[in-house]
């Protein structure tokens, strides 16, 4: 096989039309990390690569090597998830998972466990439950991996276990005495939520049941903390869901 060419395991996380009939499409890959490439024809009725290269598609694909992006050759889709079109409800859920991710991986840096989140994210998302919370777990899993987690065990100031804020700036837990003033306050369940999120799989997050107000504190943990550290931007999925 010519080194031009090369396949790999991806999920598609966005598309986009391109010149006549062809689709731009992001791709997070098992091998390869995130990249664009062209599914050529991909907007012609009869494209048999159309199926395959919608979001949240997951399969083989087949790439060449082109001048400016990779082309995409062949395709054995493996799911497309297609509650996520099917349910308006479900859809933003899923677009969040995706834009995310998109947001989040910047390069070409193998990231299977970021692959293996999204992939099992997108699975849960589409039987019953609380699917705020998967989102928030999802958040902190991401988080996690890609090197960015906000600390969640001890006071960063000295180490006492006895937190009780969070400051979105530092991005770390604080004890009464040495919470910064821009810090957010936290009942002790909010921390020990985050903790249990980030440590689960999402299976054992359904068996999760937080109060209100537990789930309301770590809405502002983890969006104070996205919005101060990572630069997302306006993301679709979040005008769409309008509680997150
Ligand atoms: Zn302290």
């Amino acid at each position: 096989m010519s080194s031009r060419i090369f396949k790999d395991e991806g999920l598609i996380l966005r598309t986009r039309v391109l010149g006549e009939a062809d689709r731009l499409v992001t791709l997070l890959t098992l091998g390869g990390g995130k990249f664009e490439a062209v599914a050529r024809g991909a907007r012609k009725m009869k494209s048999k690569l159309a199926a395959g290269v919608d979001i949240f598609s997951c399969g083989e694909y087949t790439f060449h090597r082109g001048k400016t992006w990779p082309i995409i050759t062949g395709q054995n889709p493996k799911e497309r998830f297609l509650w996520f079109r099917e349910d308006p409800e479900l859809y933003p859920y899923g677009l969040y998972l995706a834009e995310l991710t998109d947001r989040l991986v910047t390069g070409e840096e193998p990231c299977p466990e970021v692959y293996r989140l999204l992939l099992s994210g997108w699975w849960h998302l589409g039987e019953n439950g609380d699917r705020v919370l998967a989102l928030r777990a999802f958040e902190l899993k991401l988080a996690h991996y890609l090197g960015y987690s906000p600390g969640l065990h001890f006071c960063a100031g000295c180490g006492s276990e006895h937190v009780c804020g969070f400051s979105p700036r530092e991005g770390c837990l604080f004890c009464h005495d040495c919470r910064p003033a821009d810090s957010i306050k936290l009942e002790t369940g909010t921390v020990v939520l985050a903790r249990r999120l980030l440590e689960s799989s999402f299976q054992q997050v359904k068996m999760i049941r937080p109060s209100f107000r537990q789930k309301e504190e770590l809405a502002r943990m983890n969006n104070s903390f996205f919005a101060y550290h990572l630069d997302l931007g306006e993301l679709k999925s979040k005008r769409l869901l309008k509680d997150l």
